[in-house]
């Protein structure tokens, strides 16, 4: 048993001051208190509950910055050229440093979890490993050795586009059938049963690239209680393609053909009618909403006041890495808002609490914990600390502090992520991974 004291925590209702929690030996919360505990250890932090990734591509983290020397168009499609092409050079190894360089950045932006779309599951010949899940098997043991609990997601990728078999380049991704996902489903689930911090959800790359039967099969014929995940009307061509190929646009096809609930997480969801969105709110399934992406893919805005006005649920997910920084998501959900609705109000009267309260819910549903309570009592410590000290934060009343932390801190204030209890800063490990990540990515460069 272990104790710590907060300058304060914040509750679902607001601040407790002077916050003692106390954890068992397995990182689990035993108490929130204002007790007295003198043998306490004291970090002088405002904490929020850690952040949830429900949405990244690991490896993309390996060509952040890279891909800015535009060309001619260049747009989302001519960048997913350069994607397949690193794709094509990774091994488990690689995949594996580039995946535990990213997540200790996550850890040290404040994720306590991330939700890995994970595509790349064949060796370079489009052959698939003895062990089906070895790549991401690779990608679990990063997230271990980062400290980070991880959902994998095993992505079922069959097309090259609606009614288009897949191109030379994509075979590393390919499962021709529903069967042959279904395999990789269960190789991956095997593999994390056998680690502590990981588990396995469902997940179809898109609906240009999957057969819409077998998107229909993989929602019901696989176990029902774990997340699904599901990239869908990310860019206005897939919108068109949809309406030509299946006659809907793709939010209304899954509308109508999927029995839509909070099981499920569509991630971008950024071009819908009026209808959609406001039948997608109803359904209770949850938009994973990946703003820095978003805006480096040059996607497009997700109509996100029309959306909460109807109860819709969202998180948010850092997608290609591009950015890292939780607060810099949700800054830039908020700001991309105002700028089209020439509005200030996009999360309500506290805005901060707000913000990270949807994205704290909707989040954990996407690794499937369904606990909406901030620091429940028998749940992992999972808390993101916030320096305390910080100039802006140092004397700010408590009713504006959830905002001043989401509108006004950098990276520079995160001062350590609890992760099932075990306090995680920037320390020698660090210095460690950057090296072996330095020396993989050089041959990419
Ligand atoms: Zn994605």
């Amino acid at each position: 048993m272990k104790s710590f004291r907060f300058k304060a925590i914040l509750q679902n209702s607001g601040w407790l001051e002077n916050a003692v929690v106390s954890i068992d030996d397995a990182g689990r919360i035993v108490s929130v208190s204002q007790n007295e505990d003198l043998g306490a250890e004291f970090i002088n932090g405002y904490t929020l509950p850690a952040f949830q990734n429900a949405h990244s591509h690991a490896f993309q983290y390996a060509m952040a910055g890279l891909v800015e020397n535009h060309a001619g168009d260049d747009d989302f499609w001519s960048w997913r050229e350069m994607m397949y092409q690193l794709a094509l050079e990774l091994d488990p190894e690689s995949l594996e440093t580039i995946a535990q360089m990213c997540y200790t950045e996550l850890v040290r932006n404040g994720y306590s979890n991330v939700a890995e779309f994970h595509y790349i599951h064949h060796d370079k010949d489009g052959v698939p490993y003895p062990n089906l899940a070895e790549m991401g098997e690779a990608l679990v043991k990063a997230a271990r050795n980062a400290g980070i609990k991880i959902t994998l997601i095993p992505i079922f990728y069959q097309k090259g586009n609606f009614g288009v078999e897949p191109n030379e380049r994509q075979r590393r991704f390919i499962s021709k059938s529903f069967d042959d996902y279904k395999r990789l489903f269960e190789a991956s689930a095997e593999v994390c049963q056998r680690y502590e911090h990981a588990n396995v959800a469902v997940g179809v790359h898109s609906l240009r690239g999957v057969e819409a039967t077998d998107i229909i099969r993989a929602a019901t014929e696989l176990p029902d209680d774990v997340p699904f995940h599901i990239h869908i009307s990310e860019q206005p061509k897939e919108v068109e393609d949809s309406l030509t190929f299946l006659g809907k646009r793709p939010v209304e096809w899954m509308l109508e053909n999927i029995n839509l609930n909070e099981r499920f997480h569509l991630v971008h969801a950024t071009h819908l009618t009026q209808m959609e969105t406001a039948n997608l709110a109803k359904s209770h399934a949850n938009v994973v909403l990946c703003p820095s992406t978003e805006g480096n893919l040059g996607d497009g805005l997700f109509p996100l006041r029309d959306y909460q006005e109807f109860g819709g649920n969202w998180s948010i997910g850092t997608d290609s890495n591009i950015g890292l920084n939780p607060l810099e998501e949700l800054r830039l959900l908020d700001y991309g808002q105002r700028l089209i609705s020439h509005k200030r109000n996009t999360f309500g009267r506290d805005a901060g609490l707000f913000a990270l309260t949807k994205a704290m819910v909707s989040g954990r549903r996407g690794t499937n914990n369904f606990e909406t309570g901030f620091f429940s009592v028998g749940a992992d410590f999972d808390a993101c600390v916030i320096d305390a000290n910080a100039p802006l934060l140092a004397n700010v009343k408590m009713e504006n502090l959830a905002s001043s932390i989401l509108y006004s801190a950098d990276a520079s204030h995160f001062c350590g992520t609890f992760i099932a209890g075990k306090l995680i800063q920037k320390d020698h490990s660090y210095d460690l991974i950057k090296q072996k990540f330095v020396d993989c990515v050089n041959k990419f460069r």
